[in-house]
């Protein structure tokens, strides 16, 4: 098994607060599209001091659109 010491996605990603907004960095914006509504629901990454980084779904599946189609991609036969 592989999962990481939170149990979280081993390819979460670490953003830099210097490039966020204030909103972005307490997970109430969109870290890509800067949308505060509807809010941002899906946990991209996290900052250097473990808060969350949110992002819309449309916008998480853009920065990682492999790993939402492992999950999403199940062939229907
Ligand atoms: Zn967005």
């Amino acid at each position: 098994m592989n999962w990481g010491p939170t149990g979280t996605v081993n390819s979460m990603v670490t953003f830099d607060p210097e490039s966020l907004t204030l909103a972005q960095c307490f997970g109430d914006a969109c870290v890509v599209c800067h949308k505060k509504w509807p809010r941002p629901r899906v946990r991209v990454g996290r900052l250097p001091d473990e808060s969350a980084v949110m992002a819309c779904h449309d916008c998480a599946e853009a920065l990682f659109p492999a790993q939402l189609a492992t999950v999403l991609a199940f062939p229907t036969r």
